[in-house]
């Protein structure tokens, strides 16, 4: 029942994430906080949408920060995440 409960929610993550810019940016098409970052209801809590997003592709909860590489708060793309607090790379 609750294997169900998370296949359910994978399932309505993805579908509100536009996949269609091929190697750009996933963009997150539900809502968003005042910051522009998405966010989604899971577990009964409001989540930031591009952390939901590193935890189903990794399997992993993120650190305290996941910061974007592309600079796009509404980016969920696993591959444009960072869970370094310390990202080095230049913009
Ligand atoms: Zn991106």
């Amino acid at each position: 029942m609750r294997r169900r409960l998370v296949e359910d929610s994978v399932l309505s993550f993805w579908a509100k994430v536009d996949r269609t810019s091929g190697d750009g940016c996933w963009d997150w098409k539900g809502s968003s906080d005042v910051t522009g970052y998405g966010i989604v209801r899971l577990d009964g809590r409001l989540q930031k949408a591009h952390r939901v997003a590193w935890l189903l592709a990794t399997g992993q909860r993120p650190g305290l920060r996941l910061r974007h590489l592309c600079r796009n708060p509404r980016c969920v793309r696993p591959d444009h995440l960072t869970p370094s607090a310390r990202s080095l790379r230049a913009g």
